[in-house]
């Protein structure tokens, strides 16, 4: 690693203060909305060393890394950034991050590394998020991205999931040396990184390279495989798997328990954005084609998905799209950035509205929702003041298509199939945060399926510290 010369940044702090804030350009709204295409125009080298030398290299431990879940070496990075080294700079983020061209395009930045920027305090923060993304698709652009193969110890490892945490803890597991094979239900491997987080935030050619940098360091993919049913974790072990990883996510879709909630033209979220997002030959049995828009659509919820469905109906070409959420905009779970990104590009947010029925039209196909008007009341047990309904405050809010954005359950498959598995509230999985281990010997678990609907980010760090202790594991096994 290059020394960042401590004498020349003592003198040059208060010049690099007066470098104005860079920031990556997005597409004009009415130019985005039309496709599914990236949000942002790349930075180009020049933006990215600019950008960087804004950092003003604060003293060990700078917040910027203690902010970020994975601990990038950001200050370092920066400095090798500002001096055109991207190179160095995308293989010394490749050190502790397993994806770093996702993260730096996926990462609630504004809440972790950007947030916690001393220069955040004047709401110019250094755009760390998007020069991570820049030198990472610099380095695949020139020269490529090869993982480190470690001597093989002959030890097999299977992983049950391919999104971010299984994905990690295989990139992780293979440097080690350890023949690695992931299994997952859907026909590709990504996760919520393809089934899910939509192409203008995360194109899938970008999660699609980083899969074949695993391929060809030798991760065996099997797809269209759901352990606890097509196979168990106990025939796993039985076909000569020593350890397992388990990161299934949290991929069942909370509901409405109202009237109307089964017509035709209300999507639960998952597979609304599944069918608007995934390439055709990629979507899974019972979810084929394009999902059918009205023009008015209501998105019901308030988290990140809730925005992901806005700006993915106004792209599918609805009219109107007006999220409903039954708190106020300062209870709302979502990053505050896609939604002002949402309401640049046409969304309506209608707050304080809580959804109690949905109304066929003629057809037969959903035409309206039934709300009534909330009001804040005290906190709940998630600190955030509870929505109250007033009686007799109905109104409706037309809708040709309503999707239902209000979060993800775990799915219970893999715990009620695997004997000594300790599952807890619904079916997470119980297991060690530091290490991944579960009740059941050699059974690691992590991401979503543990900790509940969270992070990219937080699901690879899972990831990469379950690696480390299978590895510990199977070593003492030997
Ligand atoms: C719409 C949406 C947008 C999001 N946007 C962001 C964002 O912008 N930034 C961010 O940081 N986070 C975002 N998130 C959250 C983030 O995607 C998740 O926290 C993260 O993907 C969790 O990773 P994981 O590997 O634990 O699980 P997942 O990504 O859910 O992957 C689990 C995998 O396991 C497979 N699987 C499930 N059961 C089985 C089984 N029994 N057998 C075999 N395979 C199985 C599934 O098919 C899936 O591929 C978003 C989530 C959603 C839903």
């Amino acid at each position: 690693m290059q020394a960042i010369p401590s004498e020349e940044l003592a003198i040059d702090r208060k010049a690099r203060m007066k470098i104005p804030m860079v920031k990556p350009k997005a597409r004009p709204p009415e130019e985005r909305v039309c496709d599914f295409g990236p949000t942002y125009l790349p930075l180009t080298p020049e933006e990215a060393k600019l950008a960087a030398e804004r950092c003003i290299h604060c003293p060990d431990p700078a917040p910027c890394v203690k902010a970020c879940p994975t601990s990038n070496d950001i200050p370092s990075a920066m400095w090798l950034i500002e001096q055109g080294d991207f190179l160095a700079a995308a293989r010394l983020y490749r050190q502790s991050s397993s994806l770093p061209e996702i993260c730096g395009r996926v990462c609630p930045h504004d809440a972790l590394c950007q947030g916690s920027c001393v220069r955040n305090k004047r709401g110019e923060p250094v755009i760390t998020g998007a020069l991570e993304a820049f030198v990472a698709d610099y380095e695949r652009e020139h020269g490529g991205v090869e993982l480190p193969v470690g001597e093989p110890t002959g030890k097999r490892v299977a992983i049950v999931g391919a999104g971010p945490s299984g994905l990690s803890c295989a990139e992780q597991l293979v440097q080690r040396g350890h023949s690695v094979t992931v299994f997952d239900a859907h026909p590709a491997p990504g996760g919520l990184l393809v089934y899910g987080i939509p192409n203008f935030k995360l194109e899938k050619t970008v999660v699609n390279a980083r899969i074949d940098d695993l391929r060809r360091a030798g991760v065996q993919f099997i797809t269209n495989t759901r352990i606890g049913k097509d196979k168990t974790i106990d025939d796993l072990f039985a076909e000569g798997f020593e350890a397992l990883y388990v990161a299934v996510g949290t991929g069942v879709d909370a509901t409405m328990d109202v009237p109307g909630v089964d017509l035709p033209g209300v999507y639960k979220a998952t597979e609304f954005l599944i069918r608007a997002n995934v390439d055709p030959e990629l979507l899974p049995p019972g979810m084929q084609g394009r999902p059918e828009i009205g023009k008015r659509v209501a998105v019901i919820g308030g988290g990140d998905t809730a925005s992901d469905c806005l700006r993915s109906a106004l792209r599918l070409g609805a009219e109107e799209v007006t999220c409903l959420y039954r708190r106020t905009e300062a209870e709302m779970p979502g990053n505050p950035h896609d939604r002002e990104l949402a309401r640049e590009e046409g969304a309506r947010y209608r707050f304080l509205t809580q959804p109690i029925r949905f109304i066929d039209g003629p057809d037969g196909r959903v035409s309206a929702v039934e709300c009534l008007q909330c009001e804040l009341g005290e906190p709940d047990e998630s600190g955030r003041r509870r929505p109250i309904p007033i009686e007799g405050s109905n109104f409706t809010v037309p809708a040709d298509t309503v999707i239902l954005a209000l979060g993800y359950w775990p799915d219970e498959t893999i715990g009620k199939t695997t004997p000594g598995l300790e599952t807890r509230k619904w079916g997470l999985i119980v297991s060690d945060p530091d290490t991944g281990a579960t009740t059941r010997e050699g059974v690691f678990a992590g991401g979503d399926a543990v900790t509940g609907p969270d992070l990219v980010v937080t699901a690879m760090v899972a990831g990469r510290k379950a690696a480390a202790a299978i590895d510990q594991y199977l070593a003492k096994k030997k």
